[in-house]
């Protein structure tokens, strides 16, 4: 039998949610039936990981074309600003959760009006929704956060790079991602200058103080509402442009201490802010004065993560699968990894649309690195569009293996981005002498 919240099984803080339960039609064979609000690759993934456990999941997408409408057949056309959508989509959902964090509270209050189960809570997804509501959140509980204010006049955001060694960073509150909405600065003109014109333009603004880190962490978790935690290995990301390009599955060298602090701040963070489903907390590892290392909270993203990808190939329990059955308060499953190491590496839409199509660039990948795996999002090819990702995974613990590993995820990804082999290989006579070489066998 599947749990399900306010049902009378003792499962916690699941009692405060009104059951959507009475109102839950299941699938046909009586299986719970998960609508995801989003287009977007990450419920399309999410499909993947339902299927298997039986699990229907409905998608409100803004078209037919969206990633996660061409992947599941319960699709429902409408848009997540419009309550009427909303309400039509969730009816008969045993849980509703999310590939973005965009719905307006207003909706998402009304939803759970009407006895929708929403997973996470929305004020839990607050947090994730507004950058300075949850800085405030977090150095309330005691996380570690960069200094912040709020910037509600050029003068505030001057004043703060002024005070903070002449660096700062300046971000939109609400509606960033992927570096948009994020302003680096140097200089207190610059400050007063962009703070102006953002704010000209209706943005609400804070300001942090600019971390020199020593590299970015994800510590990605899960939550059910019955209150079970879950953790997967600390990882390292790497962003390019901004945007996610590779994610090193476990963090290399990564001290004790840290990989302990990492875990146990996701999970302080998930419990006190009330998440369910995965919460992706990325950290700033930085390196103090006196050598000592340390960590920053910069965001958090409650739902499946660009940096929880690489669970999909190289751990027991993919993210996507833990989403599902966090939100539905099913027991959450191991989180062990089943390889010592997993490279994620997006591919990111090239300047050019390659005149390769898209299928015999996958075809030649397989032909050369068949041990790759592929995740291709149905995406058409825009410059920078996060289009698919490739999973490769390291047998061995080494830095020979750790090299290799990252050496094919680059090649990889670029090579279905560009259709252009980096260290110079060709199909017919291999890459040149001293370069890169490994064959399909
Ligand atoms: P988004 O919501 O677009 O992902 P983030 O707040 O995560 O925006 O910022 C995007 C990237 O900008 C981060 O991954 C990091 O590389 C850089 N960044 C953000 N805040 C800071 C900071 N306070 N100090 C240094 N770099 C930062």
């Amino acid at each position: 039998m599947t749990l399900r919240n306010g049902q009378g099984q003792g499962h916690g803080e699941a009692g405060q949610q009104p059951p959507a339960g009475g109102q839950a039609e299941r699938n046909s064979l009586g299986m719970p039936v998960v609508g995801m609000i989003g287009g977007g690759q990450l419920a399309r993934m999410t499909q993947e990981a339902a299927l298997p456990l039986g699990q229907t999941l409905r998608v409100l997408a803004a078209s037919s074309e969206e990633s996660s409408a061409q992947s599941t057949p319960d699709v429902v056309l409408g848009s997540f600003e419009d309550l009427g959508d909303l309400q039509r989509f969730a009816a008969g959902c045993d849980a509703v959760t999310f590939d973005h964090e965009h719905v307006p509270q207003e909706l998402l209050a009304e939803l759970v009006a009407s006895g929708v189960n929403v997973q996470p809570p929305p004020s839990a997804l607050l947090h994730a929704q507004d950058k300075l509501v949850m800085r405030e959140r977090l150095a309330a509980i005691g996380a570690p956060v960069p200094p912040y204010a709020e910037v509600s006049d050029p003068e505030d955001a001057a004043r703060f790079v002024a005070a903070h060694g002449d660096t700062a960073v300046l971000k939109a509150r609400r509606g960033g991602y992927d570096g948009k909405g994020v302003w680096m600065l140097t200089g207190v003109e610059e400050a007063r200058a962009v703070a102006a014109e953002q704010l000209e333009q209706g943005v609400p603004l804070m300001i942090e103080q600019r971390v020199f880190w020593e590299r970015e962490l994800s510590a990605l978790v899960a939550r059910s509402p019955f209150g079970q935690g879950a953790v997967w290995p600390v990882v390292e990301t790497i962003q390019r442009g901004g945007i996610c390009h590779t994610v090193i599955a476990p963090a290399q060298d990564l001290s004790e201490e840290l990989r302990t602090q990492a875990h146990a701040l996701a999970l302080t963070i998930a419990g006190e802010l009330g998440v369910t489903g995965v919460l992706a907390v990325e950290l700033f590892e930085f390196r103090a004065a006196d050598g000592s290392t340390g960590l920053l909270v910069n965001e958090l993203a409650m739902r499946p993560h660009n940096s929880g990808h690489w669970t999909q190939d190289g751990a027991i329990t993919s993210q996507f699968e833990q989403h599902l059955r966090a939100v539905l308060d099913l027991p959450l499953g191991s989180t062990l990894p089943v390889v010592p190491l997993t490279i994620m590496a997006n591919v990111l839409g090239a300047e050019y649309t390659p005149e390769m199509s898209m299928d015999e660039r996958v075809h030649h990948l397989g032909a050369r690195f068949p041990h790759v795996k592929v995740h291709l999002y149905g995406k058409s090819e825009r410059p920078g569009r996060k289009l698919g990702h490739v999973n490769v995974v390291g047998s061995a613990p080494d830095q020979e293996t750790f090299e290799e590993t990252r050496a094919v995820a680059e090649l990889a990804s670029n090579w279905l981005a560009t259709a252009q082999w980096a260290d110079g290989w060709d199909p017919h006579e291999g890459a040149p002498v001293g370069q890169f070489r490994r064959g399909g066998d």
